[in-house]
């Protein structure tokens, strides 16, 4: 996929969140009200007279639709988990019936599914995107151009409710950071990543983030997953197989499984750290600490930006994350005895940890111990 489909189809996950007024005022459909406890609305791109990429007579719409169809029905079997489908046959869709869908749908998450293409046929690997917050002017004229595909629909003024995609200001208007949202993005993005990299044994080509802003009324996390490339031999091959699909099916299927159980804890409690019996040291808050050192246990390092969330760190509590060149660092605690940074290395290191180490920091400098 060129960088002006790219930026397109992002464009469509940004206006699954963009306000419209000819269904803002709309009574939502009873047969949308829904009792399960988890919404995902499955995306498959293109679609009807829209191909996606080409490529002989493998089309990146039919891979998409077959993926998707394939994820629905393994997500479908668990009770919790309610899916909708942007499309289920070869029908073109505007913008904004997909933002219509999955706006009504309430969705706790939207996943679009498609391939990726490039001029360099021996590119390959699978990347997975996420919107981005990125201001500047560059950026401003990608939205701006890929915006205007909204001129080509009828009566786009009323859809879009006042949206000017020939005005930049129209957007950036719009812009507003919400970093949970974002973090929840890049957390389903990145298990994704995970899953296909294990599964395939393809490139990875990570988590990447589009400049395209977060809509100001944008309530749900949104991904948009590169199965592969259409434009390379064996990706090709692999993508328009029966079971190729399968195969990235059921790594989409783990991935998306994973982020919905991890909303169940969304909200646990951070658990004391434990203390050895014996050991009388106790942990105590930063204000308190006289020595002014600070110690974590630095638990991984990755070069995603994984969500700050216990859940994602096996219930550890208090984490934290610092960027040292490209790569991110995760840490747990915030403790002010080298006594409770033991225990909670070790606690650490119990739940599978095994590189877990202590890092002081002192005077805004980290350190190992
Ligand atoms: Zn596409």
């Amino acid at each position: 996929m060129n960088t002006v489909m790219k930026t397109y189809i992002l464009l469509i996950i940004a206006l699954i969140t963009f306000p419209i007024v000819s269904q803002a005022n709309k009574p939502i459909d009873s047969t949308t009200v829904i009792s399960k406890t988890f919404t995902i609305v499955l995306d498959a791109g293109h679609g009807g007279t829209d191909p996606g990429k080409k490529v002989g007579s493998v089309n990146e719409k039919d891979i998409a639709l077959k993926v998707v169809q394939k994820v629905g029905t393994m997500l479908e079997k668990n009770p919790e988990i309610n899916v909708v489908y942007t499309r289920t046959t070869d029908v073109f869709l505007e913008l904004h019936e997909r933002a219509s869908i999955a706006n009504k749908a309430k969705a706790d998450l939207f996943v679009s599914v498609h391939c990726n293409a490039a001029a360099n046929k021996s590119a390959k690997g699978n990347e997975t995107w996420v919107l981005g917050l990125h201001r500047s002017d560059d950026n401003l004229e990608v939205v701006q151009r890929e915006n205007s595909v909204i001129l080509l629909e009828d009566n786009y003024e009323e859809k879009y409710a006042g949206f000017d995609p020939n005005d930049p200001s129209s957007f950036a208007a719009s812009l507003l950071t919400q970093e949970d949202f974002l973090d929840n993005s890049i957390e389903i993005a990145a298990n994704v990543q995970i899953k296909l990299e294990a599964s395939l044994k393809r490139k990875n080509r990570g988590v990447k983030q589009a400049g395209f802003a977060v809509l100001r009324l944008s309530y749900m996390p949104s991904v948009l997953i590169e199965t592969g490339f259409i434009t390379n031999k064996e990706e090709r091959n692999f993508l328009k197989s029966n079971a190729g699909q399968d195969k990235v099916a059921n790594s989409i299927f783990k991935a998306i499984l994973q982020y919905q159980k991890n909303r169940d804890i969304n909200n646990f409690d951070v658990e004391p750290v434990d203390i050895e019996e014996g050991n009388s040291s106790q942990v105590i808050t930063a204000q308190d600490n006289k020595s002014g050192l600070t110690y974590k246990v630095q638990i991984a390092a990755s070069s995603n930006a994984i969500a700050v969330k216990s859940y994602n760190f096996k219930k550890l509590p208090e984490i934290s994350r610092e960027k040292s060149g490209t790569v991110y660092r995760y840490f747990s605690g915030k403790l002010n005895t080298v006594e409770a940074a033991i225990a909670l290395k070790n606690k650490a290191v119990k739940a599978g940890y095994d590189g877990a180490f202590i890092v002081v920091i002192e005077n805004g400098v980290t350190r190992r111990l």
